[in-house]
């Protein structure tokens, strides 16, 4: 087409939208910055928490990030970028994810500043990278070693994961648990999934308790068997024991009355003979993940047999690994080899509902903590807290790495990228400059949220550090500078590394954004988020 006709050319859509230049780059770090400031305010001992209620009316109260921001089913796509960022901190450790967010936001609201200043994206973007690489360096140097059999340290790194959380109050009982869980799994490593978190209703979360084994939320199939079983053998069951449904529709045409009994009987054999099978073995315990006929419940009880049905996948897993148990998939392969050993295995009522403890078992390779409290609400967010304790300690044990909180690490390193970018020229100086600013932000926003004046705090930290005193941190209740470490205040290596890495990718990744097209949806759903404007609902 030509210009002098001026018609429009259309290479996009009608519907679509396109937002370029400075103005989507501005939109973008606008958005990002607030995924940032929404969950600021509950970073750390003294941070507040959040009420959440969902589209069904659900109340969620809690105080940890990525339940925060995945609750808030964010739209725009350049803060569903941060809403990343917490997420992989969460998959990799499962704390530290407010830190990881606040410092991507910090990240980008110190690059729009450069961005006025006329820098281009690129060298922000490869300043950031170069500082990120410097602080990895740093804090590989300055960590101190956690071994295993520190069970010391291990607790110090559960009460500061549970610190300020609602696990506050019982910290230090559910610490103590959480270092038992830790030593009784331990093998070399520790694999987070292998300490389970049951909840239940009632009593106080001092009354948490650790169970060797597994707790289930089943009961026995039939009253008559027995309530508990000791020294049980245990035959864990991944087929059903009914005569199934056949897979296709069969049909049995019957002409006469004895031919229905002839069929009745024949099913009874059937059932005999798998429950037989069981029996042989030698358990005095069946978990079985599928369904358990009546008839064959009424043989296991006769040959006082303890039984549960539908019990879960994971709960199997978790079962086999606790009792080292096979998993039984034909019961014709069924031996005594199989069955796993408990020392105890018991229904117990818990607040009115039945449970299924399976519990002393020997060298278990899974444990249990059951988490008692009022109410749903405050067990669920001990539970995450709980959770949070057991990522740090299990990140910990990984590579035997750990720094001190409390804000020091951060400064710390901001002092040591502050003196590399003396090293550098030009205005990739400005941008490791501007690193170091962000990480800033940590301990700033740790002094703002406990009511200290964030100025005062900095300004006597950087000078503590400057004494070489690597972990000075902040003391949130009196606001004093404190040896962090000497105060117990410990968290893993990986914590920091981990959001200092996915921050800075984030934040180069959303910096070198120059445009933003948004195709055109057949019948935009209400609620979609403008470009260019802000996301509805998200205004601060
Ligand atoms: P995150 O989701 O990032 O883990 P938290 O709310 O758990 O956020 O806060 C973690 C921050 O709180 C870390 O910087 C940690 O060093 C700091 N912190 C933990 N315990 C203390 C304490 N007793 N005094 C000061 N700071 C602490
Ligand atoms: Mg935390």
């Amino acid at each position: 087409m030509s210009e002098k006709n001026n018609q429009p050319i259309f290479v996009l859509s009608e519907d679509a939208l396109r937002n370029s230049g400075r103005a989507a780059q501005k939109n973008n770090i606008a958005a990002a910055k607030i995924v940032a400031e929404t969950v600021r305010t509950t970073l750390g001992p003294k941070g507040m928490d959040k009420m959440l209620v969902d589209s069904i009316n659900e109340v969620i109260v809690t105080n940890d990030g990525v339940t925060i921001l995945e609750e808030m089913q964010i739209e725009h796509p350049a803060a569903k970028m941060i809403v990343e960022v917490a997420k992989t901190q969460e998959d990799e450790i499962g704390d530290g994810t407010t830190t990881a967010v606040v410092f991507a936001g910090e990240l980008l609201k110190q690059a729009e500043s450069l961005l006025e200043k006329n820098i281009h994206p690129t060298i922000i973007a490869r300043g950031y990278r170069q500082a990120a690489d410097k602080a990895q360096f740093v804090l590989n140097v300055i960590a101190e070693k956690a071994l295993p059999e520190d069970q010391d340290l291990i607790k110090k790194i559960a009460m500061t994961a549970m610190t300020g959380k609602g696990a506050e109050s019982s910290k230090e009982v559910l610490s103590n648990l959480v270092v038992k869980a830790a030593a009784c799994v331990f093998d070399g490593g520790l694999d987070r999934k292998s300490i389970r978190i049951e909840k239940k209703i009632g009593d106080s979360v001092e009354e948490s308790e650790l169970i060797n084994g597994i707790v289930l939320d089943k009961e026995k199939v039939h009253p008559s068997m027995p309530d508990s079983i000791s020294e049980a053998k245990i035959a864990l069951i991944d087929t059903s024991l009914e005569v199934k449904d056949t897979e296709m529709d069969a049909k049995i045409s019957i002409t006469d009355p004895s031919q229905m009994q002839d069929f009745l009987d024949m099913e009874e054999k059937m059932i005999r003979r798998m429950t037989d099978k069981v029996i042989k073995s030698g358990a005095n315990v069946v978990l079985c993940q599928k369904g358990i006929d009546d008839l064959a419940q009424h043989y296991l009880a006769k040959e006082g047999i303890y039984a549960c049905r539908r019990v879960k996948k994971s709960d199997m897993e978790a079962l086999s690994k606790a009792t080292s148990a096979n998993i039984i998939t034909n019961l014709n392969d069924l031996t005594q080899k199989d069955l796993g050993i408990a020392g105890a295995v018991e229904q117990v009522k818990v607040n009115d509902e039945e449970m299924t403890y399976v519990r002393d078992c020997e060298n278990p390779k899974s444990v249990t903590i059951l988490v008692r409290g009022g109410t749903e609400h405050v067990i669920a967010e001990v539970k995450r807290a709980l959770e949070d304790a057991i990522g740090d300690v299990s990140a910990a044990l990984k590579n035997h790495k750990v720094v001190a909180g409390a804000g020091s690490v951060e400064v710390e390193l901001a002092k040591e990228i502050r003196k590399f970018a003396e090293s550098l020229s030009g205005r990739e100086q400005l941008a490791v400059k501007a690193f170091a600013e962000a990480l800033d932000v940590i301990p700033t926003t740790l002094a703002e949220n406990a009511g200290l004046d964030p100025i005062d705090v900095l300004t006597g930290l950087k000078a503590a550090h400057d004494d070489g005193r690597k972990w000075a941190g902040i003391d949130v209740f009196s606001g004093k500078v404190i040896d962090a470490w000497e105060c117990g205040i410990v968290e893993p290596l990986k914590i920091k590394t981990q959001a200092i890495s996915s921050a800075t990718e984030v934040a180069v990744m959303i910096l070198r954004i120059d445009d933003v097209i948004a195709a055109g949806k057949p019948s935009q759903p209400e609620g979609m988020p403008p470009m260019g404007g802000m996301p509805h609902g998200m205004g601060m």
